[in-house]
């Protein structure tokens, strides 16, 4: 339909026959003056006055009518606009947004010049069935002629070369119909020509020249508008025509161009043009305002592209290429030399590329990167050579450490099966169990000396996280490997010794998975030549690498972990021991660190044995290291002084003046045998302590008042003490009915200091019955072991510590359960030759030992009837002796011991 110059209808000849019918007729009184003219009916409005255009004739009305206004003068038509009768309510509604849009967008293409666009457009909506035609010319809607036309003279006939026929119509001037004279063979009717009010001429220019200074930014916006158009508007001198000229421009549309020929005042006609325009105006700005937006976003984007492009040209042309080219070519020269598995460097080719093809300022640069890094990094082939001696790995762990020859046995034996069967055989896990500060991790670092491999540690105190062991996924930000990837990093070969210091501080959280299950996995030899770290996403083979555990405690560590090793307990040294250690171990080594030679600094013996007693309180050696190098670097200070001395010799309490007051102060035996006291012995945090338990009575209703922070299972014990004492009453000559009188307090200093544990049975069962009897314990006794009901006394464990503990603090014999005999051969020696160690099996030997006089034993061996106490005996307790710890029964005189010997 637009191919047409005259943009009339394809199919205005039929439809224009149907819908004569509906015309509607006007019926005016005829006046003479008025004039008769044939009519062309059109559907759109096309002309104005002074203007011109060739007009097809399609039908027969417009050909009879054209021909009848020729035999005329002057040769005059009346061209008359047909439009559609809105429907009650409705507007244009019924044409459907997607056909209106697709109007609009045509009009637009028209109104700038694109007709072949235009004609594609139409093409696209036959095929996409938009029923541009059904819609607008709807067969259904009424019609009426409109009120006012254009008055034309017919001018010439042109043929054109597809035969059609064409009239050159020039408007003359505004036309109103009075009457519709005839509708057949064409319509005649009853014309009025209009006479346009005119204005006063300084108002006329003005609008004038609003007018032309509006058209002209218009123009301006247009594209492909030749200049000649601007010429001949501002050519134009009267208010109508120059209104008229504008309206005649394809911009306006046929409503638009009815409305003008309506507006008989030029004046308002150049007003309603001007909001038209006004319009227009603010639709293009904003158009142009977001294609500009849209071009500066292109064009900033193509600059910085073809910025680098040239970029990438000079260095190319320099010999340097890009930096991005230089990184990737210096990573895959890295990949090549770092002896990858075919799969793992296939992975990290494909990274290599994908660095390559990033934008220079990509974020991605740098995560890729790291992980080549990292890849590139680790030992995948890289392998030292195992040194095999046994006599060798003996002398080194013999340079290292002192004593712990079962331990180094052990390793020596351990070295000796891989020596044979070289990694097929799939030795344990060794765990150094023991108190801290003796010697387990260093032992792990002695055992990579000795047999040539790197030494790298792995603390696991605190890991709650799997992620930790096993690393984080690359889509988390600034994502990790897990520690152990990190080991073999450091380490630099991949069959190197770890230590993994601390498995029982191994913590798990439902919520971050459990890392004892990483552990797990790489401790076992099944699963660990594939060892997936989640950062990593390629396997990693730790088959070849030594893992050496170490912990304070066996029990936190899982149970699964715990079976895959060996355990080997490192317990505590002596007092003896530490010394030993720390003249030829860490004194030297001190000595070194700090700069000093023996001849500037004479540590003697006495001076070492203090700062082991009063200012360290550990089974291990790290604080008495520590305390070490404190005093190097006091006598440090002075040789780097103005003055230096020439010698320095530490003595004895000398190190009071260095190292200041002493901090501990560690138990010791009791300074005389008392009533309801005797001496235990626990194992603590840093090796073992002594530990008296006091017993005192009071009047009350038989009550057990326990108290210095005493565990479940030591205040179970003290009951069983109590019930044993209760069952034995008369075989321990207690009188009768005492009990509930009386009120029984166990309590065991320190008050502050949490206690548990069955081992104190037998100790508090001695200071019972001691307190209830009168009898004295030996001060110079002290005892470990679990009693039951029966009075018989169970095994306990840590006897080491608590054996050293005793030997420390001046005790002279120490009674242990018999079934700890097989613990014996683990005591140093020196504890084994200076304390009495004597083994029982029930309470009865206890008491026999530990009460000054053994007045039990002879009383059982009389198995008489003990005399009731409150009679005076040898062993009867003065009242000052017993501290006010012990009444007399009934509250009168102190209780006396109850049988004399
Ligand atoms: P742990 O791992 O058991 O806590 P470390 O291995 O860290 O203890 O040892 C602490 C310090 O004590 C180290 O400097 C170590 O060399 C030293 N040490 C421990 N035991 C001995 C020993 N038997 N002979 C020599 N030095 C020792």
């Amino acid at each position: 339909m637009i191919t047409e110059e005259n943009h009339q209808p394809e199919d205005a000849e039929e439809s224009a026959d149907e819908k004569k019918p509906r015309r509607r007729t006007r019926r005016r009184n005829q006046k003479d003056d008025h004039l008769l003219l044939p009519v062309i009916v059109n559907e759109e409005t096309l002309l104005l006055p002074h203007m011109s255009i060739p007009f097809p004739l399609l039908d027969d009305d417009t050909s009879l009518a054209v021909e009848r206004a020729m035999r005329m003068t002057p040769r005059h038509v009346l061209m008359l606009t047909e439009r559609r009768i809105p429907r009650n309510g409705e507007e244009d509604e019924d044409v459907d947004s997607a056909t209106r849009d697709f109007l609009d967008i045509m009009a637009d293409m028209i109104a700038s010049g694109d007709d072949e666009g235009a004609r594609r457009l139409a093409e696209e909506a036959d095929e996409a069935d938009l029923a541009l035609d059904d819609q607008l010319l709807d067969d259904d809607a009424d019609y009426e002629l409109c009120e006012w036309g254009v008055i034309a003279e017919v001018g010439q006939y042109i043929t054109r070369p597809g035969g059609q026929n064409h009239v050159i119509l020039n408007g003359v001037a505004r036309g109103r119909v009075l009457d519709i004279i005839q509708d057949q063979p064409f319509v005649a009717a009853r014309v009025e020509r209009a006479v346009e009010p005119t204005h006063d001429p300084a108002e006329t220019e003005t609008a004038m020249g609003a007018m032309l200074e509006q058209v002209e930014s218009y123009i301006s916006m247009l594209p492909n508008v030749p200049e000649e158009v601007l010429e001949m508007v501002k050519a134009v001198d009267e208010p109508g025509w120059l209104a008229d000229l504008i309206a005649f421009s394809p911009e306006f549309t046929s409503e638009q161009r009815q409305e003008m020929v309506e507006t008989l005042d030029p004046l308002k006609r150049l007003h309603t043009l001007s909001v038209w325009i006004q319009r227009r105006l603010n639709v293009m700005n904003l158009r142009h305002e977001i294609q500009n937006e849209a071009q500066a976003g292109m064009d900033k984007q193509q600059r910085e592209y073809f910025l680098r492009e040239q970029l990438r040209a000079i260095q190319k042309e320099l010999g340097e290429g890009s930096s991005e080219e230089a990184l990737a070519n210096e990573i895959r020269e890295k990949i090549d030399a770092a002896g990858m598995p075919d799969e793992v460097r296939e992975k990290a080719l494909v990274q290599v590329e994908r660095l390559e093809q990033q934008h220079p300022f990509s974020p991605e640069i740098g995560v890729i990167r790291t992980y080549l890094e990292w890849l590139v990094d680790l030992p995948w082939s890289k392998e030292t050579e195992d040194r095999l001696d046994l006599e060798e790995t003996a002398r080194i762990l013999d340079e290292d450490h002192y004593g712990l020859e079962k331990v180094k046995d052990r390793i020596v034996e351990f070295i000796a099966v891989r020596k044979l069967a070289g990694d097929k055989h799939r030795s344990p896990i060794l765990c150094f169990v023991g108190p801290p500060g003796v010697g387990k991790t260093s032992l792990g670092k002695s055992i990579a000396r000795s047999i040539g491999r790197e030494y790298v540690r792995m603390s696991l105190g605190g890991v709650r996280d799997e992620a930790e062991i096993r690393g984080h996924r690359r889509t988390y930000v600034g994502a990790m490997p897990g520690r152990v990837i990190k080991a073999m990093r450091d380490a630099g070969s991949k069959n190197p010794v770890i230590v993994l210091d601390e498995v029982d501080k191994l913590g798990a959280d439902t919520f971050r998975g459990d890392p004892s299950s990483a552990l797990l996995e790489v401790l076992d030899p099944e699963q660990n030549t594939t060892f997936s770290d989640h950062y990593l996403e390629v396997p990693f083979d730790l088959s070849k690498a030594i893992f050496i555990t170490t912990a304070n405690m066996l029990d936190p560590i899982p149970p699964a972990l715990r079976d895959r090793m060996e355990i080997i307990e490192v317990s505590g040294y002596t007092e003896l021991e530490k010394l030993e250690i720390a003249k030829s171990y860490l004194l030297p080594k001190a000595l070194e660190s700090h700069g000093l030679t023996t001849e500037q600094l004479d540590v003697k013996d006495s001076a070492l044995k203090t700062l082991i007693r009063e200012y360290t309180e550990e089974s291990g050696v790290r604080n008495l290291e520590r305390e070490i190098g404190a005093l190097c670097r006091k006598v440090a200070r002075k040789f780097a002084s103005a003055n230096p001395p020439e010698h320095v010799v530490v003595e004895g309490d000398d190190v009071h003046d260095y190292l200041g007051v002493p901090r501990y102060e560690y138990s010791l035996a009791e300074e005389q045998d008392e009533v309801g006291v005797a001496t235990g012995a626990a194992v603590t945090s840093v090796g073992g302590d002594l530990l008296s338990i006091e017993v005192t009575l009071m009047e009350g209703k038989g009550e057990l008042i326990l108290t210095g922070q005493l565990g479940d299972v030591m205040q179970e014990s003290a009951r069983a003490a109590m019930s044993y004492a209760r069952t034995n009453r008369e075989t321990l000559g207690i009188p009768e009915g005492f009990f509930e009188k009386h009120n029984v307090h166990v309590h065991i200093p320190a008050g502050a200091i949490p206690k548990d544990g069955p081992s104190a049975g037998i100790t508090m069962a001695t200071a019972l019955i001691s307190a209830l009897t009168g009898r004295k314990v030996r001060k110079d006794v002290a005892m470990t072991g679990e009693i039951t009901l029966r009075g018989k006394v169970l095994p306990i464990g840590g006897l080491r510590e608590k054996t050293l503990a005793a030997h420390r603090g001046g005790i002279k014999t120490f009674l242990l359960p018999k079934r700890n005999a097989k613990d014996l051969s683990e005591l140093p020696e020196l504890v084994k030759k200076e304390l009495e160690l004597i083994e029982v099996s029930h309470l009865d030997e206890v008491l026999d030992v530990a009460f000054v006089n053994n007045p039990t034993k002879r009383r059982r061996k009389s198995s008489g009837t003990p005399k009731p106490s409150g009679e005076p005996g040898d062993d009867a307790p003065n009242r000052k002796d017993r501290k006010g710890r012990i009444e007399a029964p009934g509250g009168k005189e102190p209780v006396p011991a109850s049988v004399t010997p």
